[in-house]
């Protein structure tokens, strides 16, 4: 059944998306009327993807896991969304886009996705600003641009730190028209337990009403899943609580094949690890490194002084203080790419260097940006610029104005004021580059189910810059799938609508009550969150930010081993006819344990270092990654066959025309 047809049209970069738009089968509006499609998840990617699927037409069903699509991870976003408009006029064009794209995933993403991706880009902006999206605009009235890393433009549009959350709202009321037109059918509260399969297709999904407990069966012509990333297998991250693996994993083991499930992006700017019982960590936004300078100090006494309170890092001189990204990447500086932001941290802190009393931390710092700022504000104002607290008090004005939810959410937690004294960070398990299978017209290895957003395995390749997880997410909602999905969905305009009392539903359905029923009666020992976070330090020590060959081994037999106990002593409350969060938790770890052990071998299989996958035996003798393009340029296509340990690898080589395979260099 599976195959690896990327079905990558021909022709020149600039016109294969064109062309094949152009030829793609379409299904009448008449038609259309007749088929109904699943989209599970109603996150950035799935809402927008509902309501333009019902916009053109098509009957939906919409689900999700919480009680509104407006509490989707999505809205956690908060720095922005790339688009090739040029607005600065810094040379910023969609070949540039691509270009840094392909760049920044270290050659191991899609060249003709990424170029479309870059192509559609600023149809984005244009769509949600219609919408009415509140984005950032300038003094004159223009939408306003930033920087995010990895780049040397600014196209990051934005709405102060909460773009996912207005993106969204601008989704949800796109959808909710369609709700009130009929046209979508939304089920909150509602979660997808499997996929069901007739003659080899997607035909419709088992689904739980979360509320009730009532199972139920819903069939459909096709099936997209856009359920967003895996992050939460290393039980700490900055994803939501509920993100999880599952409606991914269910495909897969019905032969959707999973792509680089080792692809796991570190952020670098997320609040410190404070203790055992945190169960979240926060993300400070990348935009912050914009204006912020990352630093530690360059002695160890000062270092040790910091730690033990004898020592205020606004005491530090500036030639005791080590910019080290400014220092090692001095074309980038602060604005080098996650991954290699990340390593650097990493780096200085095993050194010793990290600066409070875990020793995981470094400084992100915005003195030099409120004096900037301050001093500019003062000339503009006609002000004394020499007066320091004026100039302090104007640059913290400007540094608010940018920032200020983001300040606010830090102080709030860690309870320092980051206007007067440098914030605390460390990198964070954040994104998963790695993800489903899909083929150009993003359709899965199982005809008619389809991934989009996070879910898939993206266009970002083996790391994600920043503010391109939404546009990658908005681009296959309202650009890509509602279109694709016609070259399928023409055969099936005589199908009829979709019986769901077949043999394949009465399978499924039953397999999924078994399950249920296990948990529930299983009266174990340990809670489901015991397993979660043994899973999750197996995952951080052995599978995190740098891997090597005995640790994955070992991370792939103890991931087995906790596995088996799972399944013999987890103790889930409750029953099944009452909210149970902890029933439903109990089946997204029994996911995330299978994914864990996949993800090593993956990691174990792929001896290069790329992005985001840091492999210790592979790296140059300065500490960089160094990649093996000569036998690594592929992407990793794993078939499921029970055991994680006995998937099965299908490389989908990947072949650069348009640009040249270079070692990536930010320096
Ligand atoms: C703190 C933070 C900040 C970020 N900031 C940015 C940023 O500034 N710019 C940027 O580009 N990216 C950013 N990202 C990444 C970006 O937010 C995500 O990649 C993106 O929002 C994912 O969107 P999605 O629609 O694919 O999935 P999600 O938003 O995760 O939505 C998933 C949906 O699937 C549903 N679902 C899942 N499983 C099931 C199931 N089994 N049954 C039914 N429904 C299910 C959920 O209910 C939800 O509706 C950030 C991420 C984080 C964590």
């Amino acid at each position: 059944m599976a195959s690896l047809d990327s079905k990558i049209p021909k022709g020149t970069l600039s016109d294969k998306w064109t062309n094949h738009k152009s030829h793609i089968n379409l299904v009448s509006p008449a038609n259309k009327r007749l088929i109904d499609i699943i989209v599970v998840g109603t996150g950035l990617a799935g809402a927008s993807a509902s309501a333009t699927l019902a916009e053109l037409g098509y009957n939906v069903k919409a689900f999700c896991f919480q009680d509104s699509p407006r509490r989707a991870h999505s809205i956690a976003a908060q720095g922005g969304i790339n688009a090739a408009k040029n607005y600065q006029g810094d040379g910023d064009s969609t070949y540039r886009l691509f270009y840094d794209t392909v760049k920044g995933g270290d050659y191991r993403s899609r060249e003709s996705n990424v170029h479309r991706l870059a192509e559609v880009s600023a149809n984005i902006i244009d769509q949600c600003v219609a919408q009415g999206v509140p984005f950032a605009r300038d003094y004159g009235g223009l939408l306003d641009n930033r920087s995010f890393g990895g780049v040397l433009v600014s196209r990051t549009f934005y709405a102060k730190g909460q773009t996912g959350q207005q993106l969204l709202l601008g989704a949800y009321s796109a959808m909710n028209r369609q709700i009130g037109r009929g046209k979508i059918k939304m089920y909150n509260r509602h979660e997808m337990m499997d996929l069901v399969l007739v003659d080899g297709k997607a035909r419709g999904i088992i689904a739980r009403n979360l509320v009730t407990g009532q199972v139920e069966r819903h069939g459909a012509h096709a099936v997209v899943v856009a359920s967003g990333g895996y992050g939460n297998v290393f039980f700490l991250s900055t994803n939501a609580m509920g993100s999880n693996v599952s409606a991914g994993w269910k495909i897969h083991q019905k032969g959707a094949h999973f792509a680089n499930p080792c692809f796991t992006q570190i952020h670098p700017t997320c609040i410190p690890v404070s203790g055992d019982h945190q169960s979240k960590l926060t993300l400070m936004s990348e935009s912050l490194r914009n204006d912020g300078r990352i630093w530690v100090p360059k002695n160890l006494d000062d270092v040790q002084a910091i730690r033990e309170g004898k020592l205020s890092p606004t005491q530090l001189k500036e030639e005791d203080r080590d910019y080290y990204l400014e220092r090692r990447y001095p074309a980038f500086g602060n604005l080098v790419p996650r991954d290699v932001a990340s390593r650097a941290s990493k780096e200085r802190c095993d050194a010793g260097y990290g600066v409070n009393a875990t020793g995981e931390a470094v400084y992100l710092d915005f003195t030099a940006a409120i004096s900037r700022y301050g001093k500019e504000q003062a000339h503009v104002k006609g002000l004394n610029e020499d007066d320091a607290v004026l100039v302090k008090k104007l640059g913290q004005d400007v540094v608010r104005s940018k920032y200020g939810n983001l300040f606010q959410m830090y102080e709030k937690i860690v309870d320092q004021n980051p206007y007067e004294t440098p914030m605390m960070i460390y990198p964070a398990v954040h994104y998963t580059m790695g993800g489903v299978w899909v083929d150009y017209n993003l359709m899965t290895s199982i005809p008619g189910c389809y991934a989009i957003g996070e879910a898939n395995f993206s266009d970002h390749g083996a790391n994600r810059l920043g503010a391109s997880a939404l546009m990658q997410g908005l681009a296959d909602g309202y650009f890509v799938l509602p279109y694709t999905i016609g070259d399928y969905l023409a055969d099936d305009i005589r199908t009829g609508s979709i019986a769901t009392d077949s043999p394949e539903f009465d399978a499924a359905e039953k397999a999924v009550l078994d399950k249920i029923s296990l948990f529930l009666n299983n009266k174990g020992k340990h809670s489901v969150d015991y397993y979660h976070k043994k899973l999750g330090k197996i995952m951080w020590d052995k599978c995190g930010m740098s891997r090597n060959a005995e640790g994955l081994k070992e991370a792939m037999a103890d991931i087995k081993a906790l596995r088996e106990d799972f399944y013999k002593n987890v103790n889930v409350p409750g029953t099944d006819t009452e909210f149970n969060e902890q029933l439903a938790k109990a089946g997204r770890v029994a996911d995330f344990l299978e994914l864990g052990e996949l993800f090593a071998k993956d990691a174990l299989e792929r001896t290069e270092s790329c992005g985001g996958h840091f492999r210790e035996e592979s790296q140059t003798p300065e500490g960089e990654a160094m990649r093996d393009d000569e036998n690594f340029t592929f992407v990793s296509a794993w078939e499921y066959k029970g055991e994680p340990a006995d998937a099965v690898l299908h490389k989908e080589e990947l072949n650069y025309e348009e640009i040249e395979v270079k070692t990536r260099s930010y320096k």
